[in-house]
This record gives C-alpha cells, sequence and structure tokens, in this order.
C-alpha cells in the first residue's frame, strides 16, 4: 500500500521509499568498506526489520548471510515496556562470526542494548548495528550503533515494516500515524 491508501490514518509522510532506499544504498556502500575482505551474519529483528534487511541486504555487495530473531518489548501499544523477551532464538552458532544487527528503529534502545549483549555473550568476533531510524530519546542510551539511516523526531511512525497493532507493515513509505488511530 501506499500513503495515498492509508487515507487519514497518516497525519503525512515522513520519508518516501524513494528516500529510504537511497539512504539504504549509502548506509551499505559503508557497511561494505568496512566489512570487506570478510563475511558478515545480518541478524534481522522481526517483524519490523523485514523490509530494511530485504533491501538493506541486497544492497551490500560483501558475502552475507542472514538470519533472524524475534523479541518483544513492546506490546501492541506505542510505549516500550522495558521487558524484553526472546520469542525466536537464531539457528546460527555465532562463534567467530561477525554479526550485524538490522534494526527498523531503535527508540529507547532498550531492545538493542539488550540483544547486543545478548549476542556478544556467544562468541561472536564482532557486534555491530545498522538501524534505519533513530529517535532523540536513543541518545541517553549508551548502546554504539555504527550505522543510523535517519534520526527522526518524537513521533509514532508506521510503513516500511514499522507497524501500529500489526497494521502498516506494508506501507512503502513511513508516516507519522494519525493520533485519532490509537487516542
Ligand atoms: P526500544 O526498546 O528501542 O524502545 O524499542 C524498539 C522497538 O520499539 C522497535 O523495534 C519497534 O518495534 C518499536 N518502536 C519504537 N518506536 C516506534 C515507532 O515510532 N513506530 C513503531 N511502529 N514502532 C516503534
Ligand atoms: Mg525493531
Ligand atoms: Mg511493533
Amino acid at each position: 500500500m501506499d500513503a495515498r491508501d492509508a487515507g487519514q490514518d497518516l497525519e503525512r509522510v515522513l520519508l518516501t521509499e524513494d528516500q529510504v532506499h537511497t539512504r539504504l544504498r549509502e548506509m551499505a556502500a559503508q557497511i561494505d568498506a568496512h566489512y570487506a575482505g570478510s563475511d558478515v551474519l545480518l541478524v534481522g529483528v522481526l517483524k519490523g526489520a523485514v523490509m530494511v534487511m530485504a533491501d538493506l541486504a541486497r544492497a551490500l555487495t560483501v558475502p552475507v548471510t542472514m538470519d533472524w530473531m524475534a523479541v518483544s518489548s513492546y506490546g501492541s501499544g506505542t510505549k516500550s515496556s522495558g521487558v524484553v523477551r526472546i520469542l525466536k532464538d537464531l539457528d546460527t552458532d555465532l562463534t567467530g562470526k561477525n554479526v550485524l544487527i538490522v534494526e527498523d528503529i531503535i527508540d529507547s534502545g532498550l531492545t538493542l542494548s539488550w540483544l547486543s549483549a545478548n549476542l556478544g555473550s556467544r562468541g561472536p568476533a564482532s557486534v555491530k548495528i545498522a538501524t534505519l531510524l533513530r529517535k532523540p530519546t536513543a541518545a541517553k542510551v549508551d548502546v554504539a550503533v555504527e550505522w543510523v539511516g535517519f534520526d527522526i523526531g518524537e513521533e509514532f511512525v508506521v510503513g516500511y515494516g514499522l507497524d501500529y497493532a500489526e497494521r502498516y507493515r506494508n506501507l512503502r513509505d513511513i508516516g507519522v500515524l494519525a493520533q485519532h488511530v490509537y487516542a
């Protein structure tokens, strides 16, 4: 779906599909340069990072493998619970691997700081993080994020993998959800 199909549910479009794709190609070039000569295991965080993973992975030229984790920190609301649970773990042994966590958005950073510590304890050669979006609140958290697509405001956004109550993940653009949808 595109923003027109979402109609009144969006306050406005924040980033178009084209802007996202352009930025992901820039990030991929930097990531390629960083990992030149080695393999990378991309770890996508379900479900929000599905679109980022698909586009970032195809823009990379270093050899990659992909695996997925599902963690829960949010429920269906718009505020972080601070509680992280593993819903689905990796199939891959991380020993000696260069791990790149691929995320859709960092808000409180609770999910990612927990996740990178968890993966870091499994004997990888390195653990780094790439996220498409970052909110201002993330600056307060002690988690190093090597690659960030866009710094955005405090608003709740949907689309390009990001949901509200599991909807809008298939919206091509990224939009600010209208308040009446969740009020
Ligand atoms: P954190 O632990 O950093 O607060 O939460 C990260 C997760 O919260 C993201 O992976 C995402 O699932 C959800 N989240 C945080 N901000 C937003 C937002 O603006 N829109 C949507 N759809 N999800 C968000
Ligand atoms: Mg996510
Ligand atoms: Mg969600």
